[in-house]
């Protein structure tokens, strides 16, 4: 009989009470011992959901305080020495420290580096290598929950983030040093030792994640897969090893994968389609299993439960029966919310198009049901879910013709503007008077304030009317556009007051989208989202932004940007329907920015900045794909800002990742403004415009604002200085690495008046 299992379930709670359980230990409010209590509690709420649900089997260890890479690091004693580790059991504070820095008697480090999961919007905490560093076991949290989970009468299925994957997600900190050819053997080894004491304790399957498998990997990587797992297997006794993969299809390791000495292999058959061919294609050994992902483990819709048994009767084909079947989620449910019917705001009909993870364990257990028993087992199920299917397919809600027509009567010169970049930068210069060289501005947002956000809860509970919400708004807009005439700024912002969320203040602005309460996703450690649901066509009835920029250029002679969140991350930071093409629903968006844009320059201004912070992270993550990709993606930014005026200056902003790779791209995009985050990366970025030839303007950041620190002056004039040793003069503008929403004014103040100070200082020594 094939097996109902999951992946992974969310960690955060219901109701956020992981966050609100590890914000209070940091704040020194809660004990250790009252947030181990919160957490036992979340993992025993999960494991009882999971086996009312009717899975089979149930995972541990999905479990995390704050990440699970941070997780797999401290099981192998991966800590780098500035954290003052000394060796024994890993402590939380030690464990806390790594991931968000602390600032304590005797000890003042930085956080670890942070990137993004794959092509996810979750974030992970980057494993360190260095030459000659040793593993070993040095967190029991994997046995504890094996324990806890087998004493709640569970059984349950240990997931650990698999040796390869750990060592590919992670960086080496020596230049030149091979971190995979001298470290994987002794890591595997601790891996060992670890599979070792799960077997001893009872485990009877054990889940490493292998996501590496959905990039581009090179023989080299494939061989050392074989190594490891090869070893692993000695570790094993008796109990069975899963290699998971997920988020794409393993293209060219299927068949090392099929081959490797474990008992199950996971294939993602949502977003990797391609793995049933592989599997059809190379077969699978008489005595492995497989875990077949069919329910979208990345989405918020119901699965199509016939097309799904479909797929699982295929793969019993491939099989050869049901014995050795797993029916599973594509990936973790960590993605998704956890419950719908906790969304009384969400009207049926739509709602009957969702599925959050509990829904999605449900829809698990039926085709598991309808694979073992027969259709006839769950026609009831199927029923229900082809009308579901089939409102959504007709429902008016989700279409509307005057886009539809509009986007099929647009041509290709739509998405170009009227002149070359050369004729509109001389228009521009007469339009805007700037200072001739170094020209200054700033990202977007000011700080919120506590202020900021208690005036705003207040207004959203109904404590203040609109009228004086809109009041508050207005001063603290004048407050800022005096503060930057103050310190000197030459375009100036509105600071964005009105707005939660770069994305959910559009969105709510636009036909299409909805909206949950408590919708919300991982992000990063204690910071979760509630991306907002993109159902249908997008239209925007009526101008969003207009206002607030009119309000603030009517306080300035100097020119106020107007301030738009681009299509792409629009898209990206939303949950979106799954019944076209992403690049024809962000076309969509990008039509409703265009509109935007146009009326944002009916209404005066002369410089409107639409923001992607978000393209570099929707890069497919096999090279093979970029090109399709970014051909749409920089597509759906050139019609959103093609429609306006040579004379009218667009800028973007881009943030969070590393551009070189895409830097053509970058260019297409044809802005005449690119703004970009660069204080960190140490220079990395300005590396590519040695080779790079880019024509349009630039501001490379000089101001990191992740940081409450201030720059001297002198700091940034030399940051200054480097980019004038490879971009023209002409060319660079002034500007911090992103919006200053998290940093209060105390900070940002001093370091924009040194910026500015720094912008002047240039000036000079360039004029000699
Ligand atoms: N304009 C936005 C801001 O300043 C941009 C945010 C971002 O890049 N993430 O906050
Ligand atoms: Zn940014």
């Amino acid at each position: 009989m094939a097996l109902a299992t999951n992946l992974g379930y969310p960690r955060i709670g219901p109701e956020r009470e992981l966050k609100h359980a590890t914000e209070s230990y940091w704040k020194g409010e809660l004990s250790e011992s009252a947030l181990r209590a919160t957490a036992a509690q979340l993992r025993q709420q999960a494991w009882s959901t999971q086996r009312q649900a009717g899975l089979d089997l149930i995972p541990c260890n999905d479990f995390s305080y704050y990440d699970h890479v941070l997780d797999a690091a401290v099981l192998v004693g991966a800590v780098p020495t500035r954290y003052g580790w000394p060796g024994g059991p890993v402590d939380l504070d030690t464990y806390f420290a790594m991931a968000r820095g602390a600032q304590q008697e005797g000890l003042d480090v930085g956080a670890m580096e942070m990137t993004k999961w794959l092509d996810t919007n979750y974030h992970y905490i980057v494993p360190e290598f260095h030459s000659g560093q040793s593993f070993s076991v040095a967190s029991s949290k994997v046995f504890e929950e094996l324990d806890e989970a087998q004493a709640a009468g569970i059984n349950a299925k240990p997931v650990l983030l698999g040796p390869i994957s750990f060592m590919q997600l992670g960086k080496s900190k020596e230049p030149n040093f091979d971190a995979l050819s001298s470290l994987l053997d002794p890591l595997v080894e601790v891996y060992a030792a670890v599979i070792q004491r799960l077997t001893t304790q009872g485990a009877d399957w054990i889940q490493l994640d292998e996501p590496f498998l959905a990039r581009d990997a090179s023989s080299e990587t494939l061989a050392v897969l074989e190594r490891a797992y090869s070893r692993l297997a000695e570790a094993k006794g008796g109990a069975r090893l899963i290699v998971q993969s997920y988020f794409g299809q393993v293209a060219d390791a299927y068949p090392i994968l099929r081959d490797l000495p474990v008992d199950a292999v996971g294939l993602d058959l949502v977003r990797g389609p391609e793995n049933l061919e592989l599997l059809a294609r190379h077969g699978i050994p008489a005595d492995k299993w497989l875990v077949a992902g069919v329910v979208d483990g990345r989405n918020v819709w119901i699965t199509d439960l016939a097309k799904a048994l479909d797929t699982l009767e295929r793969v019993a084909d491939i099989l050869g029966g049901l014995e050795r079947i797993m029916v599973a989620p594509s990936c973790s449910l960590l993605h998704v919310p956890i419950d719908k019917q906790r969304e009384p705001e969400i009207d049926p009909e739509l709602l009957s198009w969702l599925a959050f993870a509990d829904q999605k364990l449900a829809e698990i257990v039926t085709l598991t049901r309808g694979l073992n028993e027969g259709r006839d087992a769950i026609d009831d199920a199927l029923a229900e879910n082809a009308a579901a299917l089939g409102s959504r397919r007709k429902s008016e809600r989700a279409r509307n013709p005057l886009v539809r027509r509009r986007l099929a009567e647009l041509d290709d010169s739509a998405a170009r503007r009227g002149g070359a970049y050369g004729t509109r930068r001389i228009a521009q210069r007469a339009a805007l008077g700037l200072p001739e060289l170094l020209p200054t501005t700033s990202i977007g947002s000011y700080p919120q304030t506590a202020e900021v956000r208690r005036m705003r809860g207040r207004f959203r509970r109904g404590e203040i009317s609109a009228l004086e919400y809109q009041g508050f708004v207005e001063s603290e807009t004048r407050k800022v556009i005096e503060l930057q005439e103050d310190i000197g700024l030459d375009v100036l912002v509105h600071g964005e007051f009105e707005r939660t969320d770069m994305v959910e203040y559009f969105a709510q602005q636009i036909d299409g989208y909805a909206f949950t309460q408590l919708g919300w996703v991982q992000s990063y450690g204690s910071r979760y989202v509630r991306p907002p649901i993109l159902y249908g066509d997008i239209h925007r009835p009526e101008p969003m932004t207009v206002h607030w920029f009119r309000f603030a250029q009517t306080l300035t002679d100097k020119p106020v940007k107007g301030m738009l969140t681009g299509p792409v991350t629009m898209l990206q930071w939303s949950f979106v329907r799954d019944d076209q093409p992403r690049s024809e629903t962000c076309r969509q968006l990008a039509l409703a920015v265009r509109d935007e844009v146009l009326d944002l320059e009916a209404a005066g201004a002369k410089v409107i900045q639409v923001d992607e912070p978000a393209l570099r992270e929707g890069l497919p993550l096999r090279r093979a794909a970029w090109k399709e990709y970014l051909d749409w993606a920089v597509g759906a930014f050139r019609l959103a800002t093609g429609g306006v005026r040579d004379s009218t200056q667009i800028h973007t902003h881009m943030c969070y990742s590393e551009f070189n790779d895409i830097i053509e791209a970058i260019a297409a995009m044809d802005a005449d403004v690119l703004l970009i985050e660069n204080a960190r990366s140490e220079a990395e970025l300005l590396a590519v415009f040695r080779t790079f030839n880019y024509q349009n303007e630039i501001g490379p950041g000089v101001y990191d604002i992740h940081s409450p620190r201030v720059p001297p002056t002198e700091e940034m004039a030399e940051q200054l200085r480097a980019s004038l040793g490879v971009l023209d003069r002409e060319q660079i503008w002034v500007t911090p690495d992103c919006g200053l929403k998290t940093r209060t004014y105390e900070e940002c103040v001093p370091a924009l008046r040194n910026m500015v100070a720094a912008a002047r200082r240039l000036r000079t020594e360039i004029r000699g």
